[in-house]
C-alpha cells in the first residue's frame, strides 16, 4: 500500500478523498492556487504544495505544475477527484513516465471514452444500446440541418469532448439547429479546446440513471448498482438518489450487465460510471462513460456501505477487489442534495463572495437515518469566480425513499447558508415538490415545474398559520423583554398587549396571543402537581420543579393554537412545537416582525398592535424602479458581443448579446419589439449583475 498520496484537485472532492487515506494510514499531500491558501483542503492535508495563481488553466491542471509538486513531496501515487485533470490522459501518461501511480483507470480507457464520438462507437461494439444519431462528425451548419432532419426531430447537439453539461444544446427546427451548431462549437473551443460537434436524437421526458462500475487490474469487474440524476438545470444534476424509483430488478441487471460489458471491453479497472438516458418505456440508451470519481458517488456509498475512494486506491496499489457481484447488497435509500452558490431567484446563475455564516446540520449515523456532509468550505470562507460554485453535498439516508426525502427537509431546514445566493431554498422546494416525493420526474422536471424560474414556495393556509403563530409566540418574547426593561423605571414589568395584527404580503390575521405557565409543583405533602397559570412569572423557586413556557394563539375564525419554543432574540435557527407540528425555522428580525425562512418559503411577518397595523395600511406603497426598458446584466460576466447597434428597431427573440460566465455563453435576447437608445457596454467589459447593458426607447 502506498506511504503518501497527492491529491491533484480542491474543494470538497479533495477533503473527502484526504478523509478516506487518512483512515487507512496514508499520509495526503495537497496542492493549491493562490486563491486557494486558506482553504480547507490546504487545512486538511499533512502537506500541501502552492501550485500557481487562481485561474484552474495556470494551476490545477497545469500537468508539469503537479508532476513538480509530486517530486517536491515524494508522492507514490495522485488521486485526480472529477473535473480538473481527472479525465486527460496526457495526465495519466504523464505520471506513468515519471514511475508516479495514477488512482484511476488505464490511459487507454480514459482516451477510449473521453470522446463521446468514439465511445459511443464502441459502447455499439459492445452490445450495449446507443442512443439513435449520428456517429461522425459534423462540418458546418448547413450539415448540421440535413443531418438533424435525417434523424428527425428534437435533436442535441453535443461537443464531442464535452462535460458539466457544457456544449450541448436542444434543437426543435433547422434554425435551432444553426443557431445550436454555433453556439455548442463556440462553447466547445472555449471550454475543452476541441470544437468537434455531433448530433443525436432528443430523447423526450427522459431519466438520467447511471449504474456505478468497479473494477481491478486482474479481470475482475462488478456494478455497484444505480444513481438516478433527473432533476438538472442546464443539463447538469442538482439532486440525485440512489436507487432509482424507475428501475425494476431486471432492467436494473440488464443496465448493470450492459455497463460492465462496456467497462470490460476497455478493460477497465478502478472506478467508473456509465450514464444512460432512460425513456418512459424503460428503454435505456448510453450516453457516455466518465472514467473517475462521480460527483454524486456518494449516495452510492450510503446504499452499499462501499467506499468508493478507498476501492480506488486499492485498486490502484494491485488489490484484487474482494467484493464479488453477488456481495453488493442495496440497503434502504440516499438522496444528495447539490448546494451550490447558485441565486435560484436568478435562474440559478453563479453567485460569488464571503460565506458570513456556514453552518451544516450534525452528521452522523443514527439507527434509521444518516446525514453525511461533504464540503470544501468553511464560515468565512470565500466562494470565488475561479472554480466550480459548489458550496456543499448534503447527503441522507432512510430506510426507504419516504424515510431518506424527510430527513433531507429537516437536515436542510437545519442548514444555515448566509452571505452569498445559494439554491438551498430550491432543493427544499424540491423535496416537498408532489411530482419528486411520488418519484415521477424527468430531465425537464425543472423546467416543466419551474417554467419561469424559482419565485420561492407559498405555504399552505395551515402552514402559514402555524408561521404566523409563530411570529406571534416570538412577538411577546421581544415585548415581555422590552417591558421589563422599560419596567424597571417603575418597579414592575409593564403589563404584554394580547392582541396583535399579523400580515404576511396581502394576508392580514387579526389574533390574541397569551404566554401559558405550566409550572410542575411538590406540595407540602410531597405530590406532584401541574398547573397552567396565564402569563405570571413563576412561583417560589422551593416548591417549583421546573416551569415550561408556552403560548396559546387565537385566530379571530375561533381557531386556537398552542406554540412550545425557546427561541430568544438572537436566535436564526430555533425549533419550535406548533400545533402538535415540528419546525425548525430560520430567523431574522426586521423592523416590526421577522423575516421568517421555512421550506423553500421566504416571507416578511410583520406583527403590529391592531392601533400600528391602521396607521400602516395608510402609507403609501413605494414602486419599485421601471427597468423594463433595460437590458440587464443577469450575473456577473464577459460581454462577448452585442449584436444591435444604437437606433437599431429589434424584434422578440432577436439577440441583444451574448455573456460568458463561468465558461458558458448566455444569449440575451429581446422580450418584444423595441428601438434601441443606448449601449453602454462593449465586447470584452467585464459586468456585474444588474449592469444596465442597454437602453431602450
Ligand atoms: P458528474 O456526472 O460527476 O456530476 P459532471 O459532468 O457534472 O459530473 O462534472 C463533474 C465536475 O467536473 C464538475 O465540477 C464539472 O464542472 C467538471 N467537469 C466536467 N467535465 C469537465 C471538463 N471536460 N473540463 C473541466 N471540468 C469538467
Ligand atoms: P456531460 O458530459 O456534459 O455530462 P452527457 O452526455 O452526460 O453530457 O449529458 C448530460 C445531460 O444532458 C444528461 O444527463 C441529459 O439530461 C441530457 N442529455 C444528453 N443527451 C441527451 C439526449 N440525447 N436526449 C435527451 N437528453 C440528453
Ligand atoms: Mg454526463
Amino acid at each position: 500500500m502506498f506511504g503518501k498520496i497527492l491529491i491533484a484537485n480542491r474543494g470538497e472532492i479533495a477533503c473527502r478523498i484526504i478523509r478516506t487515506a487518512r483512515r487507512m494510514g496514508i499520509a495526503t499531500v495537497a496542492v493549491y492556487s493562490d486563491a486557494d491558501r486558506n482553504a480547507l483542503h490546504v487545512q486538511m492535508a499533512d502537506e500541501a504544495v502552492h501550485i500557481g495563481p487562481p485561474p484552474a488553466a495556470q494551476s490545477y491542471i497545469v500537468i508539469d505544475r503537479i508532476l513538480d509538486a509530486v517530486r517536491q513531496t515524494g508522492a507514490e501515487a495522485v488521486h485526480p477527484g472529477y473535473g480538473f485533470l481527472s479525465e486527460r490522459a496526457e495526465f495519466a501518461r504523464a505520471l506513468a513516465g515519471a514511475g508516479v501511480t495514477f488512482i484511476g483507470p488505464p490511459i487507454g480507457a480514459i482516451e477510449a471514452m473521453g470522446d463521446k464520438i468514439t465511445s459511443k462507437k464502441l459502447a455499439a461494439e459492445a452490445g450495449v444500446s446507443t442512443v439513435p444519431g449520428f456517429m461522425g462528425l459534423i462540418g458546418d451548419g448547413d450539415e448540421a440541418v440535413r443531418i438533424a432532419g435525417e434523424i428527425g426531430f428534437p435533436v442535441m447537439i453535443k461537443a464531442s469532448a464535452g462535460g458539466g453539461g457544457k456544449g450541448m444544446r436542444i434543437a426543435r427546427s433547422a434554425a435551432e439547429v444553426r443557431e445550436g451548431f454555433r453556439s455548442s462549437r463556440n462553447e466547445a473551443a472555449a471550454s475543452f479546446g476541441d470544437d468537434r460537434i455531433f448530433i443525436e436524437k432528443f430523447i423526450e421526458s427522459p431519466r438520467h440513471i447511471e449504474i456505478q462500475v468497479l473494477g481491478d487490474s486482474h479481470g475482475n469487474c462488478i456494478h455497484l448498482g444505480e444513481r438516478e440524476c433527473s432533476i438538472q438545470r442546464r443539463n447538469q444534476k442538482v439532486i440525485e438518489e440512489a436507487p432509482s424509483p424507475f428501475l425494476d430488478a431486471e432492467t436494473r441487471a440488464a443496465m448493470g450487465a450492459q455497463a460492465v460489458a462496456l467497462a470490460r471491453a476497455v478493460q477497465y479497472h478502478s472506478a467508473g460510471t456509465v450514464e444512460f438516458i432512460v425513456d418512459a418505456g424503460r428503454n435505456f440508451y448510453f450516453l457516455e462513460m466518465n472514467t473517475r470519481l462521480q460527483v454524486e458517488h456518494p449516495v452510492t456509498e450510503l446504499v452499499t456501505g462501499i467506499d468508493l475512494v478507498e476501492q480506488m486506491i486499492r485498486v490502484a496499489a494491485g488489490e484484487k477487489l474482494a467484493l464479488a457481484q453477488e456481495d453488493v447488497r442495496l440497503d434502504g435509500w440516499a438522496i444528495e442534495s447539490r448546494l451550490y452558490a447558485e441565486d435560484p431567484y436568478r435562474n440559478f446563475l453563479p453567485s460569488t463572495g464571503r460565506l458570513i455564516s456556514y453552518r451544516p446540520p450534525a452528521e452522523g449515523r443514527w439507527e434509521d437515518r444518516a446525514v453525511r456532509n461533504d464540503t470544501g468550505v468553511y464560515e468565512g470562507g470565500e466562494i470565488s469566480m475561479y472554480y466550480d460554485p459548489m458550496i456543499a453535498k448534503l447527503c441522507t439516508w432512510g430506510e426507504d425513499r419516504d424515510a431518506a426525502i424527510e430527513a433531507m427537509r429537516e437536515a436542510l431546514d437545519a442548514f444555515e447558508v448566509e452571505g452569498i445566493g445559494h439554491n438551498l431554498p430550491f432543493c427544499q422546494a424540491v423535496m416537498d415538490h408532489p411530482r419528486f416525493v411520488a418519484g415521477d420526474i424527468s430531465t425537464g422536471f425543472i423546467e416543466e415545474e419551474f417554467p419561469d424560474g424559482f419565485a420561492g414556495v407559498t405555504p399552505d393556509d395551515e402552514t402559514l398559520r402555524r408561521i404566523v403563530a409563530g411570529a406571534a409566540a416570538m412577538r411577546l418574547v421581544t415585548a415581555r423583554r422590552a417591558g421589563r426593561i422599560s419596567g424597571t423605571l417603575t418597579g414592575s414589568p409593564l403589563p404584554v398587549p394580547a392582541e396583535w395584527v399579523v400580515t404576511v404580503g396581502e394576508r392580514r390575521f387579526d389574533l390574541t396571543a397569551e404566554r401559558l405557565v405550566t409550572e410542575h409543583l411538590r406540595t407540602e405533602e410531597g405530590v406532584e402537581i401541574g398547573l397552567t397559570v396565564k402569563g405570571r412569572d413563576p412561583l417560589k423557586p422551593q416548591i417549583l420543579l421546573h416551569g415550561q413556557g408556552s403560548v396559546r394563539v387565537g385566530f379571530a375564525d375561533g381557531q386556537t393554537m398552542m406554540v412550545e419554543g425557546d427561541w430568544t432574540p438572537g436566535d436564526r435557527l430555533t425549533t419550535a412545537t406548533i400545533d402538535g407540528v415540528r419546525m425548525t425555522v430560520k430567523v431574522e428580525r426586521i423592523t416590526d416582525g421577522f423575516r421568517i425562512r421555512y421550506r423553500g418559503a421566504d416571507m416578511k411577518v410583520i406583527v403590529r398592535r391592531p392601533r400600528a397595523a391602521e396607521l400602516a395600511a395608510l402609507m403609501p406603497v413605494k414602486a419599485p424602479p421601471d427597468t423594463s426598458k433595460m437590458l440587464l446584466c443577469p450575473m456577473p460576466g464577459l460581454v462577448v458581443s452585442i449584436a444591435v447597434e444604437e437606433g437599431e428597431e429589434v424584434e422578440e427573440g432577436q439577440i441583444l448579446a451574448t455573456i460568458e460566465a463561468m465558461k458558458m455563453e448566455n444569449i440575451l435576447r429581446a422580450e418584444r419589439h423595441a428601438k434601441v437608445k443606448k449601449i453602454n457596454a462593449a465586447a470584452g467589459a467585464s459586468l456585474a449583475v444588474d449592469d444596465v447593458i442597454m437602453e431602450f426607447e
